[in-house]
């Protein structure tokens, strides 16, 4: 196994490249995403000797057989070591029933997972070749403080996060403006919509080239790889016999994490059935079921707001898993083998009273504590143990995951449970923290200059 695998694009057009390039491009240039040629796999005795592995170790691993070649053992445990610095809680629930917990991290989601890697993988990349990026992102609450977050104090990059001055809430824009460093805040007198449509503006605008702009967006294949890993982790720490098998359950918005799973099932992993829990935006159930593909113009808007997508970008990448090809705009011109996605993935749509519903039972039933995601992931796994034959509550090994912490719902959890759930450590103190930010109107020549002028 001595050449590295290289990363072909989901709408085929795009020559493959090595990791290194599509981790900075990000985006392919014929608008695909990057997939592996090939997955690699983990062997029997491999995925066994994880059993004694601290999540580094399990990390470097996992991401070392998609790596191997583009960078040294050394190098990339130093990465790993460095990213997750933080717990990964397995909660039993009930007989062999869990609920891992990705919410430990500095931004309390799972999204730290991703991003943490993905921006240490960078920050190596570039001072190999010295080259420098100013990483440009605008937010409605949750991304740009994990991207901030992730870039945080790392060499050769910058990182701008444009927000809507009043769209945020207090605790998000803290989670921004209190760390200082390589990181700029910028309010924006306008909406959500306004800022992205800066940041577009300025990615097509040629003479900021020099600035060398990237998106760091959530479709980069250097965010899946480290969602792989967990899966691998939660089988290691809670599977009784050598060859058990495995339910996870995973809310799914996106469906990057989702990804992850099902590279982490085809590497190799036993895994039993996959869940793909979404809120009532229910495309991809129906897409299961069918075989036909819509997308929801505009997405609803759920209590789990993290997963209000009506067209994951990642189905693409999905779709190319079992022989399809589908577009960037949702068009399908390959159809995928459904009968195989069927016997491997279930998938169900669970609305907001549903999802209220079930932080009550779980709480009242278990003492099990789940903002709305969770639950929705939470609900995704009971519905699925009602309808299937599997003994799963009982001997079938069953994970579902938690995307969040609950403090980071405080009113939803105060009005469904009666009390206002601790704060962990990554997210105390930030009251007393100093604030640092910039203020700009919405106007594409007052940001063009503020970048010029702070950017040399
Ligand atoms: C982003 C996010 C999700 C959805 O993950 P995808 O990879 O987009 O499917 C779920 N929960 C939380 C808290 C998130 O931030």
């Amino acid at each position: 196994m001595d050449k590295s695998i290289l990363f072909y694009s989901t709408n085929l057009i795009a020559a493959p490249v090595p990791f290194d390039e599509a981790l900075l491009k990000g985006l392919a240039p014929d608008k695909g995403l990057f997939m592996p040629e090939y997955i690699p796999r983990m062997e029997k005795e491999e995925i066994l000797a994880l059993t004694d592995m601290e999540y580094p170790e399990i990390a470097f691993r996992v991401a070392s057989k998609f790596l191997h070649g583009v960078i040294t053992d050394e190098e990339l445990l130093a990465i790993t070591e460095d990213a997750y610095d933080y717990e990964v809680p397995l909660e039993h629930v009930y007989d062999r029933n869990y609920v891992m917990r990705l919410d430990q991290g500095p931004t309390a989601s799972f999204k730290d997972f991703a991003a943490r890697m993905m921006a240490r993988l960078m920050q190596y990349y570039l001072k190999q070749n010295n080259r420098k990026l100013l990483i440009l992102t605008a937010t409605s609450g949750d991304t740009g403080s994990a991207i901030a977050n992730a870039f945080y104090g790392l060499d050769n990059i910058d990182v701008a996060v444009l927000f809507p001055e009043t769209e945020v809430t207090d605790r998000q824009r803290k989670q921004m403006t209190t760390l200082g460093k390589n990181v700029r805040i910028i309010a924006i007198d306008g909406k959500f919509d306004d800022c992205q449509a800066l940041v577009k503006q300025a990615f097509s605008d040629a003479e900021l080239d020099y600035l060398g702009l990237s998106s760091a967006n959530s479709i980069n294949v250097g965010r899946i790889i480290p969602q792989i890993v967990y899966y691998f982790y939660a089988y290691a720490k809670l599977r009784k016999t050598a060859g058990e098998e495995i339910v996870f359950s995973v809310p799914s918005g996106n469906f990057g994490d989702m990804m992850g799973g099902v590279l982490a099932m085809k590497m190799g992993l036993p895994v039993k059935r996959f869940i793909i829990a979404t809120n009532e935006n229910d495309e991809f159930p129906k897409f299961l079921e069918t075989g036909n593909y819509d997308k929801i113009v505009p997405s609803k808007n759920c209590i789990s707001s993290a997963m209000n997508v009506g067209h994951p970008s990642n189905l693409a990448r999905l779709v190319a898993l079992y022989g399809g090809m589908m577009d960037e705009s949702g068009k399908i011109f390959t159809p995928a083998d459904m009968e195989a996605m069927r016997s491997e993935i279930w998938s169900t749509s669970i609305s907001d009273s549903k999802t209220r519903e079930t932080i009550q039972e779980a709480w009242k039933e278990h003492e099990l504590l789940l903002e709305p995601h969770g639950s929705v992931g939470w609900a995704g796994l009971v519905e699925y143990c009602k309808e299937s034959q599997d003994d799963c509550g009982r001997d079938q090994l069953c994970v579902a995951l938690e995307t969040a912490h609950p403090a980071k719902f405080p009113q939803e959890i105060e009005k469904l449970l009666g009390f206002d759930p601790a704060l962990p450590p990554s997210l105390e103190g930030l009251e007393d923290k100093m604030e640092s930010f910039d203020h700009l109107d919405n106007n594409y020549e007052d940001f063009k200059l503020y970048l010029v002028e702070n950017y040399k």
